[in-house]
């Protein structure tokens, strides 16, 4: 049994002196005391005592549970739950500060609050860096109970953040179902809509009259951007679900597919892509290829009056890899650049420029898979940049030229 002493003092174990705060007999009853549960990491059965005092004066009502080695804490905390460890920094067979280590393998979220007899300000540090949410002196335990509610009220918020992250997290993957789900049941009922209706416009064109020939021609041309956007929002939902092991990728690499891959666009409008040396890095290959893929060939698509000019570089900023991808283009309006990376949102009609506003959601989607983010820098008129990144683990810069096409 852990426990060696003092499990959950009743009142009459704590010593004499000092005010008694429990109402008298008689007394009008005050606000309810809270009720704490205390895991005390402690070798010296007078300190839990007096720790214990100074939260009851402060209107905790503790119940305590007591650990000395690593052992008795782990099966202390994986049997019950507590709000708070109160660990004595130096015991004689253990490290308090360990606890914060026991916890966080047992993925248990529990403030552990270091009190110590004497302890140097550079340990003291040590251990909030280690984890530890405060330290408080033995001589100085008035600033336990503050110390104790800041690190449960601390405890809470996070607890609430992580519970909203979740939620978040289920209700994306619930709407990335739904849209999964959809685009792929309503891929084979749009095939026959789409398939009749250019049966009907072969066989039927200039044999009825004009307007039946202009409804038939809207009924195709609907059909056909319908099949697309169903096919873009299939693709989109799959990115979540079907995503390949990330291996050491060579951007340059899939820079150079993505250039192949446009040949006819880049050729068509003239359009000049130079890349300087990229680096190679953890990663999904396909996806990175349409990442690289989706931004060159916006770069040429959203062009300016003079032939697209496209650079591609990569710079190591030390915590990360920041891509850029610029631009001569036509630019975007600073209120527009979060708006972009919306799922089939544009700024632009299809008689403008041909696309179903899906592509940077893609990219989106993808570097924030890979860990990273990604904005543009522009403004109207004086072409884009669109940044990304991606962590820098696993990575090397190739030496080497600067690569043209
Ligand atoms: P699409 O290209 O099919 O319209 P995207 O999601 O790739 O869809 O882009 C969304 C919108 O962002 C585009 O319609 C365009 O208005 C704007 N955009 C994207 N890339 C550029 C660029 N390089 N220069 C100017 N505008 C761009």
């Amino acid at each position: 049994m852990p426990p060696s002493f003092t499990a959950n003092p009743s009142p009459k174990s704590v010593p004499p002196h000092g005010p008694d705060v429990s109402p008298q007999p008689g007394e009008t009853q005050g606000p309810q005391p809270d009720a704490l549960r205390i895991l005390a990491v402690e070798d010296e059965p007078a300190d839990v005592e007096l720790e214990l005092r100074v939260l009851r004066q402060a209107g905790f009502e503790p119940h305590c549970d007591v650990a000395q080695t690593a052992d008795e804490f782990g099966e202390l905390i994986r049997k019950n739950s507590y709000d708070a460890v109160l660990a004595d920094y130096k015991l004689p067979q253990w490290n308090g500060m360990e606890s914060v280590e026991v916890l966080r393998r047992e993925g248990l979220d529990v403030p552990v609050i270091v009190v110590s007899g004497s302890l140097g300000e550079s340990t003291a540090v040590e251990c909030i860096k280690r984890g530890a949410a405060d330290y408080v002196l033995k001589d100085h335990l008035a600033r336990l109970p503050e110390s104790v509610r800041h690190a449960i009220r601390e405890t809470e918020l996070r607890r609430e953040h992580r519970r909203a992250q979740e939620e978040l997290a289920r209700s994306n993957r619930d709407l990335e179902q739904f849209a999964y789900v959809a685009s792929h049941d309503l891929q084979e009922p749009l095939r026959m809509v789409a398939a009749y209706t250019q049966l009907l416009a072969e066989r039927y064109q200039g044999k009825l009259d004009e307007n039946a020939d202009k409804y038939i021609s809207y009924a195709v041309d609907g059909a056909l951007r319908m099949q697309t956007l169903i096919q873009d929002l299939l693709s989109f939902s799959r990115l979540g679900r079907e995503g390949a092991e990330f291996q050491i990728t060579d951007c340059n690499l899939m820079a150079g597919s993505a250039l192949d891959n446009l040949q006819t666009s880049i050729q068509e409008r003239g359009a000049r892509v130079e890349h300087d040396v990229l680096p190679s890095l953890l990663a999904d290959r396909s996806q990175l290829l349409q990442l690289f893929q989706n931004l060159i060939g916006n770069a040429i698509k959203f062009r300016g009056p003079d032939p697209p000019i496209v650079r591609i570089s990569a710079e190591n900023t030390g915590e990360e890899w920041l891509f850029s991808v610029a631009d001569n283009g036509i630019g975007i309006a600073p209120e527009h650049a979060e708006l972009i990376f919306a799922i089939f949102k544009r700024l632009h009609t299809r008689a403008e420029y041909p696309g179903s506003g899906i592509g940077l959601a893609i990219c989106k989607k993808i570097v924030e898979h890979h860990h990273g983010r990604i904005w543009v820098e522009s403004q109207p008129g004086q072409g884009s940049t669109f940044k990304f990144t991606l962590p820098i683990r696993e990575c090397r810069m190739e030496r080497g030229k600067t690569n043209q096409r």
